[in-house]
């Protein structure tokens, strides 16, 4: 189990498991000679792409950072994509049910990311999966999911953001806003128009130094857990190097270590040169401020630090 104190916050990732994606669409224009090197790919070329979650518990409230691919896909797309649909079972492996999450942010509205918003009831009705969140998404997201283009319209499906919306569950977010104290959104174009990425600490817009209030203030220790025989086992380190101040969810932006170089996006990506330049903005802040980044497709490294190395090379340090 992945999971860190971040000054009073405690971050986890739950999976909802991996699946197939195709290796050319995941690494877009970059020759298979380069990103097969990084990414093993399968005979039918696939690579298996992560549905990592982050879970957050600020004391106050219990946040969930996306929600997968839930388990409402057509017999269509489970043929191309299966549905692991795994979310719910690994957390309530840690004790956590539907009903102790209090807030939900979807980045964007891909299919991927926001599945298990809702579940159909015995009675096929849609209904919210977390019954007591509050749901977040981009406005602009939304706006367009209502009319995607051709290209991308497959990855839009309503039932997992529309009837929140009709609710008044789900809020649509500007971006830039403060969700709870500590945790905010900012929106890094390219992926699609309107993608959120979440910030979590110091980084999202709470005051630092000496003055600050207790949950920015420096914390000295990561603590690293392991879920053994469903007995969480807490082992608190000193951290060496560096202090986890701020995280990010950074979403489809940099969905996995192997896509951390700026010129590395995905096929899928609807502006590919604006992913460059908000690439380039997110690790402007990001490396110099040690923030810890959280890859949603990645199935190996859910979370890790980007540097650059001596040769100007942008390389992942694990936690
Ligand atoms: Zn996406």
């Amino acid at each position: 189990m992945h999971q860190l104190a971040l000054c009073d916050f405690e971050l986890s990732i739950f999976s909802d498991g991996t699946y197939p994606l195709d290796g050319g669409a995941f690494f877009g224009v970059i020759p298979k000679v380069m990103w097969s090197r990084r990414v093993a790919a399968d005979e039918r070329n696939y690579v298996a792409a992560g549905l990592n979650s982050l879970f957050i518990r600020t004391g106050s409230h219990n946040v969930l950072v996306e929600t997968g691919m839930g388990n409402k896909l057509s017999e269509r797309m489970i043929k191309f994509y299966g549905q692991p649909a795994k979310l719910l079972d690994n957390l309530a492996a840690a004790g956590i049910s539907p009903e102790d999450i209090d807030i939900v942010i979807n980045s964007h509205l891909h299919f991927d990311h926001c599945g298990w918003n809702t579940v159909r009831d015995k009675t096929g009705k849609i209904v919210p999966t977390f019954p007591r969140a509050k749901y977040y998404a981009p406005e602009g997201e939304w706006q367009y999911a209502r009319r995607p283009s051709e290209r991308d319209a497959i990855s839009y499906l309503p039932e997992n953001y529309d009837p929140l919306v009709e609710s008044g569950q789900m809020t649509l977010l500007k971006g830039g806003e403060e969700i709870v104290p500590g945790i905010s959104v900012q929106t890094f174009s390219g992926h699609t128009a309107h993608m959120q990425a979440v910030i979590i600490g110091s980084g999202g817009g709470l005051p630092s130094g000496a003055n600050a209030p207790n949950r920015v203030a420096l914390n000295g220790t990561v603590r690293l857990a392991s879920l053994a025989q469903g007995r969480l086992e807490t082992e608190a380190v000193p951290s060496p190097v560096r202090t986890v101040r701020t995280a990010c969810y950074i979403s489809d932006l940099i969905p996995t270590t192997a896509h951390i170089d700026a010129t590395w996006g995905m096929g899928f990506d609807l502006y590919p040169l604006d992913t460059i330049e908000s690439k380039k903005r997110y690790y402007a802040q990001a490396i110099p401020e040690n923030w810890l980044t959280v890859f949603t497709h990645d199935p190996k490294m859910p979370w890790a630090y980007i540097e650059r190395d001596e040769l100007g090379k942008m390389v992942a340090k694990g936690v």
